[in-house]
Formats: C-alpha cells, sequence, structure tokens
C-alpha cells in the first residue's frame, strides 16, 4: 500500500505544460494540478499525438499510447496529462525573469561573453562588466558568464581597460517557460510546443543580437 500511494505522487507531482489558446507555452504545472483544471473546465488536455482537445470524461476514455502515464486510483486509472491548453486565458504572463546564478548561466547559454567558448559550468565564472569597485552593480545588465583565462585577463578593469569586448550587450531576460524549468524534467512531448532554442531565441530578440 505505501509503495501504491508513492507512485500516485511521483505521477501527480509530474510536471505537465500549459499553453494558451494561441497554443504558446506559458507555464509548468504539476499533473495534480493540471487534472483539476481540466476537471473544472479551466483547461482541455492536449493530445500530444494529435494535436485535438479534450474535455475531461473525453480524454479518460481515449485509447491511449502505451508510453502514457497513469493515475492509478482506487476505482479506475486516469491518465495523467503531459500538456494542456487554458480555454480563455490568451495573454503571455508578464513575469521577469529572477536575477539568480541559474537564470544567468541559461541566459548565457554556459558560454564565455567575451571569447564565446562554450564551458562547463565549473569553468564559468559571473563577471562584473563594471567591476564592483568601481560601484558595478550585480544585475542583469551588469553581470555575464567569463570563462577562467578572460576572468583573469579582465580582472578588476573595465572593458575598455582589459581591452575586452562583449559578444553581446547584456540584458533581463524576457521570462520564458525553460526559466521555471532549468533543472527540471522535460517531457519529449513538449518539444513540438517548446523547441529546445526557445529561450535562446527569445533572447537574442530581447538584446537585438
Ligand atoms: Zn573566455
Amino acid at each position: 500500500m505505501e509503495v501504491a500511494v508513492r507512485a500516485v505522487r511521483t505521477v501527480l507531482d509530474q510536471p505537465a505544460l500549459v499553453l494558451n489558446r494561441s497554443w504558446i507555452p506559458v507555464h509548468v504545472t504539476t499533473v495534480r494540478r493540471a487534472v483539476s483544471m481540466v476537471f473544472q473546465e479551466v483547461a482541455r488536455v492536449v493530445a500530444t499525438d494529435t494535436l485535438q482537445t479534450h474535455e475531461f470524461w473525453d480524454w479518460v476514455s481515449l485509447p491511449l499510447p502505451p508510453s502514457t502515464r497513469w493515475i492509478r486510483c482506487s476505482s479506475r486509472s486516469i491518465p495523467a496529462p503531459e500538456v494542456i491548453q487554458l480555454r480563455i486565458y490568451d495573454r503571455v504572463p508578464a513575469h521577469e525573469a529572477p536575477f539568480t546564478r541559474r537564470n544567468l548561466y541559461q541566459r548565457d547559454n554556459n558560454t564565455c561573453q567575451y571569447c564565446g567558448r562554450r564551458s562547463s559550468p565549473e569553468r564559468l565564472s559571473i563577471d562584473h562588466v563594471v567591476p564592483r569597485s568601481r560601484g558595478g552593480r550585480t544585475s542583469w545588465d551588469n553581470c555575464v558568464l567569463a570563462c577562467v583565462r578572460c576572468n583573469a585577463r579582465k580582472a578588476d578593469r573595465t572593458l575598455h581597460e582589459a581591452g575586452l569586448r562583449l559578444l553581446r550587450k547584456p540584458s533581463r531576460p524576457r521570462w520564458s517557460p525553460y526559466l521555471s524549468l532549468a533543472g527540471h524534467e522535460r517531457l519529449p512531448s513538449w518539444r513540438r510546443f517548446t523547441p529546445e532554442d526557445l529561450w535562446n531565441a527569445e533572447h537574442s530578440q530581447a538584446t537585438g543580437t
């Protein structure tokens, strides 16, 4: 019984992607919340193979592929939705990406913003473009990733003094579900709604590069 309860929790806590009516990803929620939203008719389940949308009772009676995740209840099993679509919400939420170490590594795509080399996170550090000793702030527009070599070369100097140039002007990235997804499981079925390069493409657009 213990095992069964734990299994139920696992599926319910897994992620589900939320799309708006224009099929744009706006949020990542849990299966638990997704089922509840569909049951309350706030959202419909998107069948990720056919892209048909389904009401709750329609969805639970559909023939589904063997890869389906199931929520096992005492009376019957309910297929766990992987993607749902809101029925009325059309806007993209105006969330701002919080300034965190993890989000900065995501924004700069693990790439040194001076030489353009991509490295493992351990080989990169956060550089203050205007050094802190000169009043530079710890913020989206003054922090970039730098490799060990470029960081040592720049040291406590300005770009001009160090003779270095940035690949692109750092700025606050627009919010994307991928920011909240960093480090979390992504389901293969989400790929057609959230291409792998979505985050970077959005960022390039925002910074005009
Ligand atoms: Zn570098």
